[in-house]
């Protein structure tokens, strides 16, 4: 959470800056702008046909670290339950070498994401990105750790490294926590919760904890940054995949989700 407030603060720095410079017609132009706005700006365009009929998802990981091939199934049904995509949806695996340099900050991760991402949003397909870090966030302490982070409109990441150590003695939950990572993590970039202030149902925004769900069983409660022990107990405890609950489902069908 206190990392998610740096975050915010950082778009909105990132956005000032944007706003000032937007005359500076010298500016080269970047060819995957697309692909590199805030999280949250590319809600509707995920969950809708409107601005784009199709969606590709590339999936990039690490021998080291694969993430379980029934969590990839599982994220695969939750998409397809809630984007209206008539042209498809498409998964593309890549497997890149161990990154080096870790724990990563997300600066670092943002490197990682410009140097490995090979699709990109162009014509009618949207495109995101998804990659299954080999090693940690940097801002895990002894009492707390990150299990994702949505931290571009397309883009996230996933500490599958971190996931396989807090679940090894437990294994089976592995699956649980890794796909309840990657739903929760797309969730926020289809906009949940509140994430531009333009939800439909602004009063389930947890007050305790920005851009999460009020709800205990909803799959938007369980914020994966800075995971305490009692959060984390609540984590390996689950022995199912959380769904949406109702509020943040009409959130999404009132941008265009199925
Ligand atoms: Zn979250
Ligand atoms: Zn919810």
């Amino acid at each position: 959470m206190r990392y998610f407030g740096t975050f915010s603060l950082f778009i909105f720095l990132a956005v000032m800056i944007h706003g000032c410079s937007s005359d500076d017609s010298a500016t080269p132009s970047d060819p995957n702008a697309e692909n590199n706005r805030p999280l949250g700006t590319s809600a509707a365009d995920i969950l809708s046909q409107n601005n784009y009929s199709a969606l590709t998802i590339e999936l990039v990981y690490t021998n080291s670290f694969r993430p379980e091939p029934s969590s990839i199934l599982g994220f695969k049904s939750f998409v397809q339950s809630l984007v209206n995509k008539p042209g498809g949806v498409q998964y593309i695996e890549r497997v890149i070498p161990d990154q080096a340099g870790a724990p990563f900050s997300i600066e670092e991760i943002r490197a990682i994401e410009d140097a490995n991402r090979s699709v990109f949003t162009q014509g009618d397909n949207l495109a995101v990105y998804v990659f299954f870090s080999n090693g940690a966030s940097e801002n895990d302490t002894n009492n707390s750790v990150t299990l994702g982070t949505a931290y571009r409109n397309t883009s996230i990441v996933i500490y599958q490294k971190t996931l396989e150590f807090i679940t090894q003695t437990d294994p089976e939950v592995l699956p649980i926590l890794e796909q309840t990572t990657l739903n929760h993590e797309m969730g926020h970039l289809m906009g949940l919760v509140n994430i531009q202030n333009d939800d439909i149902h602004q009063v389930h925004e947890d007050p305790d904890s920005d851009k999460h769900c009020v709800h205990e069983d909803c799959l938007m409660y369980y914020d994966a940054t800075g995971v305490g022990r009692q959060m984390l107990e609540k984590w390996t405890q689950l022995r199912a995949v959380p769904q949406l609950e109702i509020q943040c489902l009409q959130d999404l069908q009132a941008k265009g989700a199925l």
